[in-house]
């Protein structure tokens, strides 16, 4: 969007974590914001479901950075979220993640210093690789700390280095193949690969769970249904189960949307938190120009993912504060293949949830690309149960024969392309690699009056990134003068 919108009337698509902050953020601002959301219910990837009466994640493991000083604690609290409320902090026991290798074990703490002190013992020979990598990820860390960081400021990242991929200055600073193993798994979380990782993408999120990792109390629904009730608290309409199918556009200026039901909504701007290749089908094709349709069509998407949902007997199998990666590495430390795990409180009696999460490329359901959630026949379940049974097998490898296991639920890149409307059913969205950054990059900026993108696709992936996302739509609808001033009031 290039300039502020003039009039009052907001409309936002897409009731994520994105659409939601986004509706927060304006209704704060005084506009008048209508979500418009296709599903029945609000939340996207953020909302569990349940299944056996136990509440299973989609998009929320473990989020960093919720801390009171730090990036997205202070965007909750701008927004009028409590944290306290919603999560509770895990690594306490010391570990966050647990990284299994085939030959070691390595554990992410919480904190800088206490990362870095792992590192040295278990890379004891790349000392200096490791005095360059963590100055990186010092600095970095110290930009995220500044209120610059989410009110999109200046350029709190200036340095260019950031933005070369990580695999190229680990390549210079030549590492070992176990360090270049641990550093590629902060990437696998936003779907990138570590040799096209920008640098900064990767201390992001690495220095946001070394800040402090937290994880949910009462699960996704509930942080769902809490965004939603803090939006209708400010004034917000919300409208559910009736998707945008059209954006009205005047002389390159937003008027409107419509929806499916027919029913038709004027508006100065349109926000849209969803995937900007579904953000195209909603515009005449005159609206963009040629060649900017097809850098949009052009965009890689991050690879799906497969996850699994098991109830197990909580006695045998004790909830653990802490994430498991069992990773299998290929040559010089790529990582070819991997599973993350967690198991927590299934919220039942006697009943824990384990939870499996590993890549599942969209090419492999090709066979049902043409079909729908519920609709998919026999041979796609069977598929399905095989997967399971394999990743099932990786996770009693590592937590031991499960006891009175009962398999809830397993879904598929199918199942969240047609939940949330992400083509291919990309896990993170447009993918964030050093290769395609410049063609991402001008997402920010939509040739359309009163149009701009929010959620993890305006500017990075997470909640963490789609919660940034939305301040930076929210900056974009408002101008940056009148965001500042109001933002400044806030904080
Ligand atoms: C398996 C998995 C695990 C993850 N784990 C974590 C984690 O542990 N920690 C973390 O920080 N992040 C995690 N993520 C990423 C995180 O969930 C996402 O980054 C975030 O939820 C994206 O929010 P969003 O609002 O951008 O998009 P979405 O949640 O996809 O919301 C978009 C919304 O728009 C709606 N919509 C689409 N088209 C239309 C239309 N035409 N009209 C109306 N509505 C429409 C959709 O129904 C949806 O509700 C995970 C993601 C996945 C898939």
């Amino acid at each position: 969007m290039r300039n502020p919108i003039t009039g009052k009337n907001v409309v936002i698509i897409g009731a994520g974590v994105g659409g939601l902050s986004a509706g927060i953020l304006l209704a704060l601002l005084d506009y008048r914001v209508t979500i418009v959301e296709k599903n029945p219910v609000t939340g996207g990837l953020m909302r569990s479901y349940r299944r056996g009466g136990i509440d299973c994640p989609v998009g929320v493991h473990y989020v960093g950075a919720l801390g009171p000083d730090e990036p997205l604690g202070r965007m909750f609290d701008v927004l009028g979220l409590s944290v306290d409320d919603l999560f509770y902090r895990i690594g306490g026991d010391g570990v966050i993640d647990r990284y299994l290798f085939d030959d070691f074990v390595f554990d992410l703490p919480t904190g800088q210093d206490a990362y870095e002190n792992n590192l040295r013992i278990a890379c004891p020979a790349d000392g200096r690789a490791l005095d360059s990598l963590m100055k990186n990820l010092r600095d970095i860390a110290a930009g995220m700390l500044k209120p610059s960081f989410f009110l999109n400021t200046g350029d709190p990242f200036q340095n260019m280095e950031s933005f070369r991929p990580m695999g190229e200055l680990l390549d210079e600073l030549a590492v070992s193949a176990r360090l270049r193993a641990i550093l590629a798994v902060p990437c696998q979380l936003i779907g990138v690969d570590l040799d096209d990782c920008p640098v900064i993408f990767h201390s992001m999120v690495l220095a946001g769970y070394l800040f402090s990792s937290w994880r949910l109390k009462d699960g996704g629904a509930r942080m769902a249904d809490v965004f939603t009730a803090r939006f209708a608290e400010l004034g917000g309409e919300l409208l559910t189960g009736s998707p945008v199918q059209k954006i009205h556009v005047a002389g390159k200026k937003v008027t409107g949307v419509s929806l499916a039901c027919g029913r038709m909504l004027p508006a100065d701007g349109v926000v849209a938190a969803i995937h900007p290749k579904a953000l195209l089908g909603l515009l005449d094709e005159d609206v963009l120009r040629e060649s900017v349709r097809e850098r949009i069509l052009s965009l890689a998407e991050t690879e799906g993912v497969i996850a699994l949902q098991a109830g197990v007997d909580a006695r045998a199998h004790a909830a653990m504060d802490h994430n498991i990666y069992r990773l299998f590495c290929g040559a010089e430390g790529a990582i070819a293949d991997g599973v993350f795990c967690q198991i927590r409180p299934g919220g039942t009696d006697g009943t824990n949830l384990l939870s499996i999460i590993s890549r599942s490329l969209y090419r492999d359901w090709r066979p049902w690309e043409n079909t729908r959630t519920g609709r998919r026949g026999d041979a796609y379940r069977e598929k399905k149960q095989a997967i399971a049974g394999q990743l099932l097998e990786k996770a009693a490898d590592i937590f031991g024969p499960f006891k009175d296991l009962r398999l809830l639920d397993v879904f598929t890149p199918l199942t969240l392309r047609d939940y949330v409307n992400c083509p291919e059913g990309s896990c993170y969205g447009v993918l964030r690699s050093s290769r395609q950054l410049l063609k991402v990059a001008s997402l920010n900026n939509l040739p359309v009056a009163g149009l701009c993108l929010a959620g993890q696709n305006a500017l990075a992936p997470g909640v963490l990134g789609a919660v940034l996302g939305s301040f930076a739509a929210a900056r974009q609808v408002a101008g940056e003068k009148r965001f500042l001033a109001e933002m400044a009031r806030q904080l």
